[in-house]
C-alpha cells in the first residue's frame, strides 16, 4: 500500500467508543497571548458519555481553553491528546470527524439558508460512506434543535438565539464524538436553554462527550456530570456540582458575595448573588 497515498487520499476514520472511554486529554496547557498568561498549567479530561461544564468568570480563558482543546489554537505548553493522537497528528478533516466545535458568536457573510449552513456539518463526511446518512443526520438535527420553521431562511436574518440553535444543529450534523460548545445558551430564553442542555445530555447519553462553557451556574449544576471552574487563568476547582459549588469558593471566584442553595425537591446547587 501507498502510505504516503493513503493519508492524502483516505482519512482515518474514528474508532467505535464505549461510555467511559477517554475522548480527550489536556495535559499542563500554557497560552500566552500578548504578553499575557490565559492559560496556566490546565489540564482537563473529557469521556464519553459525559457533559462537563466550563465555568468562571469573562476573561477567565474560558475560550481560550476550548479553542486548545479543538486544536485550533496550538498551546505554548502541554499537549492535547485527540483520540489518544497528539492533536496536531490529526488532518484538519479527521479532526472535524472527532470533535465539533460551537463558536461563542457565529457570523456568516453570505446568505446562506439554515438548512445549507447546518449541512456543511456534513462536509468532513464527505467522500465516505457515511454520506448516505446526510440527509436523515440534517433531518434529525433540525428537528432535535426545533428549527424546521427557519430552516429555508438565510442565516444571517435570523435572531440571535435562532442563530444558534442553527449553529448548534449544524454541530450536531458533524456527528463527532467530541463535542464542544462554547456559551450555546447565551442567546436563548428558558425553554431553548433547557432544549440545549437536553439535547447536550442526550448526546452524552449516546456516548458523546460534551464541553460546554456555561454561564449560568444553575444550569450548569442541573445538567453537567462535572464542572470546572476556571479562574484567571487556571482550573480551580474540578467535580460534581454539588461539591464544588460552594459560597466561599464561587465568592472569591466571582468578586461578588454569593449564597448557594440546594433545590428543595432535586437537590442541585442554585448560587444566588447575596443581596441585603
Ligand atoms: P472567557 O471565554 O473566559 O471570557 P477568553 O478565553 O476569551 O475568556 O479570554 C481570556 C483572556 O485572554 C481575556 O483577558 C482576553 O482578553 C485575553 N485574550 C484572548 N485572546 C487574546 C489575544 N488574541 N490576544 C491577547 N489577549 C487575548
Ligand atoms: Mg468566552
Amino acid at each position: 500500500m501507498n502510505l504516503l497515498g493513503g493519508l492524502v487520499h483516505r482519512p482515518r476514520q474514528p474508532a467505535a467508543t464505549n461510555p467511559g472511554d477517554i475522548l480527550l486529554t489536556a495535559t499542563d496547557l500554557v497560552v500566552e497571548l500578548g504578553g499575557r498568561r490565559i492559560l496556566d498549567e490546565v489540564s482537563l479530561t473529557v469521556r464519553a458519555g459525559e457533559v462537563i461544564a466550563l465555568v468562571g468568570p469573562n476573561g477567565a480563558g474560558k475560550s481560550t481553553l476550548l479553542g486548545a482543546l479543538a486544536g485550533d489554537l496550538v498551546p505554548g505548553r502541554g499537549q492535547v491528546l485527540l483520540a489518544d493522537r497528539p492533536i496536531g497528528g490529526w488532518t484538519p478533516v479527521e479532526r472535524a470527524m472527532r470533535r465539533a466545535v460551537l463558536p461563542q458568536s457565529v457570523a456568516l457573510s453570505f446568505p446562506f439558508t439554515c438548512a445549507e449552513v447546518i449541512a456543511m456539518g456534513r462536509t468532513p463526511w464527505s467522500g465516505t460512506s457515511q454520506t448516505d446518512q446526510d440527509e436523515a443526520v440534517v433531518r434529525q438535527a433540525v428537528t432535535d434543535c426545533q428549527v424546521a420553521d427557519f430552516a429555508g431562511r438565510a442565516f444571517n436574518t435570523l435572531s440571535g438565539g435562532e442563530r444558534a440553535r442553527v449553529a448548534l444543529a449544524k454541530t450536531l450534523a458533524q456527528q463527532a464524538d467530541l463535542l464542544l460548545l462554547d456559551e450555546p445558551t447565551a442567546a436563548l430564553d428558558i425553554r431553548h436553554q433547557e432544549l440545549v442542555l437536553r439535547i447536550a445530555r442526550e448526546q452524552a447519553a449516546a456516548g458523546k462527550g460534551v464541553v460546554v462553557v456555561l454561564h449560568d451556574l444553575e444550569l450548569a449544576g442541573a445538567y453537567a456530570h462535572r464542572v470546572a471552574v476556571l479562574d484567571r487563568s487556571r482550573v480551580v476547582a474540578e467535580g460534581p456540582a454539588a461539591e464544588v459549588f460552594t459560597a466561599d469558593l464561587l465568592s472569591a471566584v466571582y468578586q461578588h458575595e454569593v449564597e448557594v442553595f440546594p433545590h428543595p425537591r432535586t437537590g442541585v446547587p442554585m448560587v444566588i448573588p447575596r443581596r441585603d
